[in-house]
Order: C-alpha cells, then sequence, then structure tokens
C-alpha cells in the first residue's frame, strides 16, 4: 500500500498491508499452520523452488512464514530501507542469530563494550565456544576503530546509544571502517526504533530491533526484527533457515498491530522523556541524566545528526548513591512499577549497574543507578511521582 517514496508515518501505517492477499481484510489475519498441502508434485515443487531458492514469499511450509509474518515483514523492509526482514522469538535470538549469520570458526568479532549483557555473554560463551574470537572495543571509537581490524574481522557489532550508558556511537564512521577491512555492520537499534533511526540508510548493512520492546509497544510479546541490505541477507537467510528460527504467528501479528501506532506512540513517549530528562537534571540529587536528546549530552551532536527522534529510555546517576537508597527510591515509586524490559505504554523502573562488565573503555559514575522507562501517562504525575520517591532516596542515603 505504501512505498518508499512515502514518508516514515505513512510508511508505519500503510507498509506491508496487501489487501489483495486478505480478501480485503484491513489487518492479515492470524494463519496458523504447520502443514501447507499441494495440489500436486509439481506444484509442490514449484512452491520449493520459489521459497527455498529464490527466497520468495510464497506458502511453502509453516517455519518458513505466512502471510501474517510477510506483513510484518515487508513494513519493517520498508521503514528501514532493507533488502528483507527476518523475524526471531526473541531480540536477544536477533541479537545472536545476525551474529551468527556473519562469522564463521576462527573469524573475529569486533563488539561495543557498552552492548546488552546478554549479547556480551552469548559472545564469551557459545560464540567463544564455536571458536570465534570478541574483542570489545570503546563506544566512542568511531573512525578509530580502523586500527583494532584484523583480516580476520567479519562483523562490527554496535548498539546506539548503548544499554545502560546511552553512548551514541558514530555510525557512518564505524561502517566506512568495517567495509574498508571486509567485515558487516550490525546496530541493535531497539532504543530509536526503526521509526527514528534507520542504520541501514547510514551505511550500516543489519539493523536488529528487540521488537519486544517499542515495535510490540503493549508488553505482551517477545519478538525480534533483523532487517539486511543485500550485503548482509545471504548469511542471515541461512542462519534463519539452518537454524529453525520461526515466530508463531499470534506474536508476529501483535508485533504488527503494534506497529501501526509506533509513530503517536514514540512521539508521546519523546515529549514526556524531555519533560522528566528536564525536570531530573535540575534536581539536586542528580548529576547526570543519560539520555542523547538533552543538549548537553556528549551524544547529543550525533543523536541529532542521525536520529529523528527520542525514546523514553533514560539512566539517571548520583552525586551520591547506594544499593539501598537506589532500593528505597526504586521501592516507593507507585507509577514506575520495577520490571525488566521496556518499550511498553507503562513507565517502568530499574536500578543500573551499569557498566560493570566493561573492559574497553571503564564507566566511573557512581552506581548503582536508575534506569527508567517514561511511558505514556501524563508527564505531571510521573514526576510528582518522581519527587516524592526522590524524598525515600535522599533519607535513606542520610
Ligand atoms: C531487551 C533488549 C534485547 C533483548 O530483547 P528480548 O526480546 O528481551 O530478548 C536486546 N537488545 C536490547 C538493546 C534490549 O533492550
Amino acid at each position: 500500500m505504501s512505498n518508499k517514496n512515502h514518508r516514515p508515518d505513512t510508511q508505519v501505517v500503510h507498509g506491508g498491508q496487501n489487501r489483495k492477499r486478505n480478501a480485503g481484510i484491513v489487518n492479515t489475519p492470524v494463519f496458523h499452520a504447520s502443514t501447507v498441502v499441494f495440489d500436486s508434485t509439481a506444484q509442490m515443487l514449484d512452491a520449493h523452488e520459489r521459497t527455498i531458492k529464490k527466497g520468495e514469499k510464497h506458502l511453502f511450509y509453516g517455519r518458513r512464514g505466512t502471510p501474517t509474518h510477510w506483513t510484518l515483514q515487508e513494513a519493517i523492509t520498508e521503514l528501514e530501507g532493507g533488502a528483507d526482514t527476518f523475524l526471531t522469538p526473541s531480540g536477544l535470538s536477533a541479537c545472536t542469530t545476525a551474529i551468527i549469520g556473519c562469522v564463521k570458526a576462527g573469524d573475529h568479532v569486533l563488539m561495543v563494550d557498552s552492548v546488552y549483557e546478554p549479547t556480551r555473554s552469548f559472545c564469551q560463551g557459545l560464540l567463544k565456544s564455536f571458536g570465534v574470537e570478541t574483542t570489545y572495543y570503546d563506544p566512542l571509537i568511531g573512525g578509530e576503530l580502523a586500527a583494532l581490524m584484523r583480516p580476520n574481522t567479519k562483523l562490527v557489532f554496535c548498539e546506539s546509544p548503548g544499554s545502560h550508558t546511552f553512548e551514541m556511537q558514530d555510525l557512518p564512521a564505524i561502517a566506512a571502517a568495517a567495509h574498508k577491512g571486509g567485515a558487516l555492520v550490525a546496530v541493535d537499534n531497539t532504543w530509536a526504533s526503526p521509526l527514528f533511526c534507520q542504520p541501514l540508510k547510514l551505511g550500516c548493512d543489519i539493523s536488529i530491533q528487540a521488537a519486544t520492546k517499542y515495535v510490540v509497544g503493549h508488553s505482551d510479546a517477545l519478538l525480534g526484527t533483523i532487517c539486511v541490505n543485500d550485503a548482509a541477507l545471504p548469511g542471515i537467510n541461512k542462519a534463519i533457515s539452518q537454524l529453525g528460527m520461526a515466530v508463531g504467528p499470534d506474536d508476529a501479528y501483535l508485533a504488527t498491530r503494534g506497529f501501526r501506532t509506533l509513530s503517536v506512540r514514540l512521539r508521546q513517549h519523546e515529549k514526556n522523556a524531555m519533560a522528566v530528562a528536564a525536570w531530573l537534571q535540575k534536581r539536586p540529587e542528580v548529576k547526570r541524566v543519560l539520555f542523547p536528546a538533552l543538549p548537553d549530552d556528549p551524544g547529543h551532536a550525533l543523536w541529532k545528526r542521525d536520529c529523528s527522534g527520542a525514546s523514553g529510555l533514560m539512566g539517571i546517576v548520583f552525586h551520591r548513591t547506594s544499593p539501598a537508597a537506589v532500593a528505597a527510591m526504586i521501592d516507593t515509586l507507585k507509577l514506575f512499577p520495577l520490571g525488566y524490559s521496556w518499550g511498553g505504554f507503562e513507565s517502568l523502573a530499574c536500578p543500573s549497574s551499569a557498566g560493570k562488565a566493561r573492559t574497553a573503555r571503564p564507566w566511573t559514575e557512581p552506581m548503582p543507578g536508575v534506569r527508567i522507562h517514561v511511558g505514556l501517562e501524563d508527564s505531571d504525575d510521573l514526576i510528582a511521582d518522581l519527587e516524592q520517591a526522590l524524598g525515600h532516596f535522599n533519607r535513606a542515603l542520610g
């Protein structure tokens, strides 16, 4: 229904729609399928040829996808400007599958030091045991990444802004250095969502979403997406099919339904987050608010250049802190329940021991801090809640 000439808000609403395929129904129905039956051996062979050899979106076998999946895949592909998008059962499996699809035994991965910790665990665990070495690099490295490239470096993995520490990365400079050395570049793009940042358009090859977060948007499904350009497509396609990655149609449906309202939700997250961040910055106990949309954030210039908006996730760093004070704050928040994940309509808080796994560039801010997700509530209510909880933080600190 839409196309690459439309603006992002239009692509979010119409991308991947195919009413002819769906008998006129607005939303692609949920196709529950394992077996697909054929009228003849010739038709079966044709379906095999089209699906497996040519990679067409054609009904063949449930694991290979149904129209429910294709709608979401095509919508993300269009918005991110890729060649195709693959689905995985979680955001973490999107990260690990993307890595597996780019390397083999004896290869080397350059991984950003601020990466989501379960992705780091995969590199130190399974990936290492299969003979792939990982080196961690400073998130602020930019074009100096060139000095870390080895002849066997096949993948440079970025996450911008980084998990818990929120440093912005210079993706075009990193992509140029990586490509010169023959490596592909993957980006975990979950914070900005496919609406506010499109890494493929910045020169990267693979854009990963923990679609669990803003794409699903309602805290009720797990899903990962891997959007690829032509250079990355064959490797990722091979990993997805040989690993047997498949996503349930109900989850794909929920993700597509969430995706249709991405632009209105994210603009409200952004508006509320800006108000909360500006208020937090003025608080005497707050040393820094880690949020690249703030004009005095060290990553602000890169954010402004590469992103068209900000989401609702940020970090709070205190001048003085203790685990008990952070617990007192979080335990007395009423509108920010304590929970993992984020990206749903609701606000959340969790303690942050940012940077404790880091090896390339130590994180020197006082920890623990607090990571908050600013939801779609009224920002004045959120600020009032933070204010009373900071009172408990201060009393616990003594
Ligand atoms: C949450 C998250 C993931 C993992 O997503 P799941 O769906 O929970 O597996 C990966 N990367 C980032 C940046 C995340 O925030």
